[in-house]
C-alpha cells in the first residue's frame, strides 16, 4: 500500500513538471487551454498581476469563465530574454462572432517567476502626464503620437467637474491602443470592438484616433471614460455595480456631449425620440452589462441619456447624480427613485418618455 501511494505521488510530480510553464511557449499553451476551456480560476493562475494589470486580468479570466473561446490560439513569437523578464508578441485568434475570426497582435511582458513563466499582459511605454499616469502600447511610433493626449486630460477633467461637479481621481491611469480590435482584446475576448472603456478599479483605456485634428474626438472619449472612473469613486469601494449601466453612460454621455458634432447631437436626440414613442426597452433590462446583447447597447445609451437629460432639465443639474448615489445606496430602483420625490421607478421611467417625446 506504502509502495503504491510512493508511485502515485511521483507520478503526481511527473505530471505538474510536465504540466508547469517552464517555457514561454509551454505558458503560451497553458493560456490556450484554459482560454479554451473557460477556466477561470486556470487562467488566473497563469498570471503574474501587478499595477493595473491586478484588476484587469482577473477580470480578463472572469470573462472566459462566462463566455469560453474553444476556438482561441494563443502563440508568442520574438521573444527576447532580459533577466527575469522576457518582451513577445502574442498572436492572439478567436471566433468571437460565429464565422469570423478575430486576429490582433499584442507586445507583451512575460515574467519569471523561480522556473516558471508567468504572463504579465501587454506591455505599456509610460508618457509624461503630470499627475494622472498615461502609457501607450509599445509598438512603433504609438507613444510618440500619444504624447498629444497628456494636455488634454486635464481639459477633460475640467469638462467632468462643471458638468457634474466631480473630481477626477488623481490616480486616474490611460492606456493608449491602436485600434479598436486590440482595444478590446486586452480587455474580454467577449468584448465587441469599442474605442474607449472603464471598469472600476482598471486602467482606462482609448484608442488614439487618426485623422488631422483628434483633440475634439479624444475629448470626447476621455471625458466620458473620466466621468465613469469619477461616478465609480464616488460610489464608493463596491457599490458601483449597483448602479445600472444605462445610468452609467447616460451620465457618461451627459458629460462627453459638449464634444459631440452637431450632426451627431442631433441624430442622437432625433433616434431617442422614437425610442420613447415606439421601440422602448424597460430599463431593467439594461442594467447589467453582461446581460445585455449586443444588439440592446444602442438603447442602453440613448435612453440613459435620456432620463439624465430629463431629470437635470426638469429637476436640476446635481440629480442624475443624485440618482446614482441613490442606487449606489439602495441597489433598489424604486427606492433611487423614490429618493428624488418619485412615486416608484416606472413613475420615473414615464415621465422620462412623455418628455423625450414632447421635446
Ligand atoms: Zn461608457
Amino acid at each position: 500500500m506504502r509502495l503504491l501511494l510512493l508511485v502515485l505521488l511521483i507520478s503526481l510530480a511527473c505530471v505538474q513538471t510536465a504540466f508547469a510553464q517552464t517555457t514561454p511557449e509551454a505558458l503560451a499553451g497553458a493560456l490556450q487551454a484554459a482560454a479554451r476551456a473557460g477556466d477561470a480560476s486556470g487562467y488566473q493562475r497563469l498570471l503574474h498581476a501587478e499595477g493595473t494589470f491586478a484588476v484587469e486580468g482577473p477580470n480578463f479570466a472572469a470573462d472566459l469563465g462566462r463566455v469560453p473561446q474553444p476556438t482561441a490560439t494563443y502563440l508568442f513569437s520574438g521573444i527576447r530574454l532580459d533577466g527575469p523578464q522576457a518582451s513577445a508578441r502574442l498572436s492572439l485568434s478567436w471566433e468571437r462572432v460565429p464565422g469570423q475570426m478575430s486576429r490582433v497582435l499584442l507586445p507583451v511582458t512575460l515574467f519569471k517567476v523561480g522556473e516558471v513563466w508567468r504572463y504579465g499582459g501587454e506591455s505599456l511605454q509610460a508618457l509624461p502626464a503630470g499627475k494622472y499616469s498615461l502609457l501607450a502600447l509599445d509598438m512603433p511610433g504609438l507613444p510618440e503620437r500619444a504624447a498629444i493626449i497628456a494636455p488634454l486630460l486635464s481639459q477633460a477633467a475640467v469638462r467632468v467637474r462643471d458638468t457634474l461637479g466631480m473630481e477626477v481621481p488623481d490616480a486616474a491611469t490611460v492606456k493608449v491602443y491602436p485600434d479598436m480590435a486590440v482595444l478590446s482584446a486586452s480587455v474580454a475576448l467577449s468584448l465587441q470592438p469599442v474605442g474607449g472603456w472603464n471598469e472600476p478599479g482598471e486602467a482606462i483605456k482609448l484608442v488614439l484616433p487618426g485623422g488631422a485634428n483628434p483633440d475634439q474626438e479624444l475629448l470626447r472619449v476621455l471625458s466620458h471614460e473620466f466621468t465613469h472612473l469619477s461616478v465609480s469613486a464616488a460610489a464608493g469601494e463596491g457599490k458601483d455595480k449597483r448602479i445600472p449601466w444605462w445610468l452609467h453612460e447616460g451620465l457618461a454621455d451627459f458629460v462627453s456631449r459638449a464634444y459631440w458634432t452637431p450632426g451627431a447631437a442631433e441624430s442622437r436626440r432625433g433616434r431617442v425620440a422614437g425610442y420613447a414613442k415606439a421601440d422602448w426597452v424597460p430599463l431593467f433590462e439594461l442594467a447589467d452589462f453582461n446581460a445585455v446583447p449586443e444588439s440592446q447597447w444602442k438603447y442602453v445609451y440613448a435612453q440613459g441619456l435620456g432620463l439624465v437629460e430629463f431629470l437635470a432639465d426638469t429637476c436640476g443639474k446635481d440629480v442624475p447624480m443624485r440618482l446614482a448615489l441613490a442606487f449606489a445606496e439602495t441597489g433598489e430602483a424604486d427606492g433611487a427613485a423614490q429618493a428624488l420625490g418619485f412615486d416608484s421607478f416606472s413613475d420615473l421611467e414615464t415621465k422620462t418618455q412623455t418628455w423625450l417625446v414632447a421635446r
